[in-house]
């Protein structure tokens, strides 16, 4: 069979595959300690779920509007000025079915061959590929554990030529965790505006903060970033809601309309039912939130002291997410190679810089229970000791 090009263009996600290594070699009865995962291992909070139960009960089982629930893209305005300080109408919303769908259609809505759009490394792993599909070109910029792996002003600058058109923010990162601080976001939004290209900023983890830093929207620099910003958000790492599959894009109405064209000829509306526990998880208690935080602030203690005990290994300490990504370099080892002889020789499941392009370090996430963390840095210690 003859595929379109555009196929052997992208890579699968190497995320996913070792993931589902690691779940295959967990249901032949193999003890895998897990730090693989993407996503929260909390169940969802019980009054979104019930929200949802309720509105199926209800008959909310039919087609809806193609950009969502008019009560649900109320309820992210409003939140997107409470939280964030952010003056978006509903109008300005679309919902999408999670983070990644808001951004795929977002590209897709925005780039054509020959725009750029400047990415900075180590970065999530599904934007150059989007980009790839759409036809444009990702020019990416490299960051190191000595500027926290934030790109500079300056990098920034230096990449925006008369072909950019987009730069992709993702702060709290994945896959280093880091978090910009309010000052480094506001002399990137002054290039932005100086250039004149657009920015999407990727804020889904904005509530998983730790050591009191503060997650900053780019759009609230003045007016004149604010033109030129879209928010990409979803409810699937706050929340905990990942299979849910719901996301939201806020930004200018002219691009918004063309969202929900390319998305109404598409996958239509999200899941109508999902979309009102969606509206429970913004409009009710905020303790969930918390709780999951706090949690996650303690594994992310012990395992980074364990990782910066293991000699070898360095990582630096990040402020958001629930991800740790150390340098792997004085193994020798290169990421794939590390990442499966750990999983094979020792059990542990981590995902392979590579994926995030930087090869010489690896992400664990944090994302699972004491016991497995505690287990599994035993088995990474012995691991790496027999290398070096
Ligand atoms: C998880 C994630 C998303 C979105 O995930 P969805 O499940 O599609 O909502 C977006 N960006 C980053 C950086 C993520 O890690």
């Amino acid at each position: 069979m003859k595929l379109a090009k555009r196929v052997s263009q992208v890579t699968p996600s190497i995320t996913l595959a070792i993931a589902a290594k690691a779940k295959a070699m967990k249901a032949e009865g193999i003890d895998v300690c897990s730090f693989s995962a993407g996503e929260p291992d909390f169940d969802t909070p019980a009054h979104i779920k019930a929200a949802a139960i309720k509105a199926l009960e209800d008959g909310k089982t039919k087609y809806g509007a193609a950009s969502g629930e008019p009560g649900l893209r109320d309820a992210i305005s409003r939140k997107l000025q409470r939280e964030n300080g952010l003056n978006y109408k509903a109008e300005n919303i679309i919902v999408c079915n999670g983070g990644k769908h808001s951004l795929y259609n977002l590209i897709l809505a925005l780039i054509e061959a020959g725009d750029e759009v400047i990415i900075p490394a180590p970065y999530w792993l599904s934007y150059p590929e989007m980009v790839t599909l759409a036809g444009g070109k990702s020019v990416i910029i490299n960051t190191d554990a000595a500027t926290g792996y934030k790109i500079t002003p300056a990098q920034l600058r230096q990449a925006i030529n008369p072909k950019t058109k987009l730069f992709i923010l993702n702060s709290p990162s994945n896959p280093t965790g880091m978090v910009y601080t309010p000052d480094e976001i506001k002399a990137l939004a002054e290039i932005i505006v100086e250039k004149d290209i657009l920015v999407v900023s990727d804020e889904i983890y904005e509530k998983i903060l730790y050591d009191g830093a503060k997650h900053v929207s780019i759009g609230t620099f003045g007016e004149e970033i604010f033109k030129r910003t879209i928010i990409s958000n979803g409810f699937a790492k706050g929340y905990s809601m990942t299979g849910w599959r719901i996301g939201y894009l806020a930004g200018p109405l002219e691009l918004i309309k063309a969202t929900t064209t390319i998305q109404s000829h598409s996958t239509s509306n999200v899941c109508t039912f999902a979309q009102y526990g969606a509206i429970a998880a913004l409009e009710g208690s905020q303790d969930c939130v918390e709780e999951m935080r706090l949690a996650f602030a303690k594994r992310r203690e012990v395992m980074y002291t364990r990782l910066n005990a293991i000699p070898g290994l360095s990582c630096p300490k990040p402020e958001g997410a629930f991800y740790l990504l150390p340098d792997i370099s004085k193994t020798g080892l290169k990421s794939l190679d590390f990442s499966n002889a750990l999983l094979e020789a020792y059990k542990v499941a981590v995902i392979p810089g590579i994926a995030f392009g930087l090869d010489d370090t690896v992400r664990l996430s944090y994302a699972t229970d004491m016991a497995t963390i505690e287990k599994g840095m035993d088995r990474l210690e012995k691991f790496v000791k027999s290398k070096i």
